[in-house]
């Protein structure tokens, strides 16, 4: 089901890690960002779009995970775009083929793999998703995945953060080939507090949808995270523990690997 969240954006939400598909009216069709999870959620809102009259013209991936690179084919051809190290990353292929990997890495299957990670990388010194539709400024950071990019909506006063200010996942940093994963993050951070004046309006690629008066709060927290992994410090979390959302207590099993890889 979509539930509008501000002027011309919608938002439909996966049962899968509360994952948050983003559509953005534009005047031929719509705009969408990381399309859904599960094979029937994505066949429902390909459903709703058509019968809605709104054709999907262009598709957007903040980062290259699986579970941001999928699609339908009733979504249609429209180009997916995503950042230029985005679409890089979304192509190496695991040479065992993508059904045995994701049998391996636990992908329920449900998730429909065909359409996975065919990304059009956008040129690196791109600043906007060419569409025709209100502007989305892409703000690229190294954080969490190659090529993740945020995106904010201007003129709807809306930020769509990719799996960065989540209220039940912590910062889940990018341990692989990077020199300074929490330094990264931190700068990540920065970039997002940079635009939150213009911000009405933030959906995270997992969890609840914020409002204005939530940017800061949520950037806070992940600092404060990020900054008692750095130093050892105890942690309080409230995405960590016996306060995790119902579910979501695998979060901690992250954390610990997360202190292990740094320590
Ligand atoms: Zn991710």
């Amino acid at each position: 089901m979509l539930r509008q969240v501000a002027e011309g954006v919608l938002v439909h939400e996966s049962e899968f890690c509360q994952s948050n598909a983003v559509v953005v009216q534009g005047r031929g069709g719509v705009l969408l960002i990381d399309a859904g999870v599960l094979g029937d959620e994505l066949a429902c809102l390909a459903n709703d779009l058509s019968d809605a009259g709104q054709a999907v013209v262009a598709g957007f991936s903040t980062h290259p995970h699986w579970d941001h690179l999928l699609w339908h084919p009733g979504l249609g051809a429209a180009p997916r775009y995503g950042t230029a190290r985005c679409a890089a990353t979304a192509r190496e292929r695991p040479s065992g083929g993508v059904d045995a990997v994701a049998k391996a890495a636990g992908i329920p299957e449900e998730v429909p793999l065909d359409l996975l990670g065919l990304i059009t990388g956008l040129p690196s010194e791109t600043t906007q998703i060419p569409w025709d539709g209100p502007g989305v400024r892409i703000i690229e950071h190294q954080a969490h995945a190659p090529g993740h990019a945020a995106l904010l909506i201007e003129e709807r006063g809306v930020l769509v953060a990719g799996d960065m200010l989540s209220d039940v996942l912590i910062p889940m940093l990018d341990l692989n080939g990077t020199v300074d994963p929490i330094e990264d993050y931190l700068a990540a951070l920065r970039l997002l507090e940079g635009v939150a004046g213009d911000v009405d309006v933030f959906v995270a690629g997992h969890g609840s949808v914020g409002g204005a008066d939530e940017v800061h709060a949520r950037i806070d927290q992940d600092r404060a995270y990020l900054r008692s992994l750095r130093g050892g410090c105890a942690l309080s979390d409230p995405r960590v523990g016996p306060s995790a959302k119902d579910g979501w207590e695998w979060v901690a099993g992250v954390h610990e690997r997360q202190l292990q890889r740094l320590a």
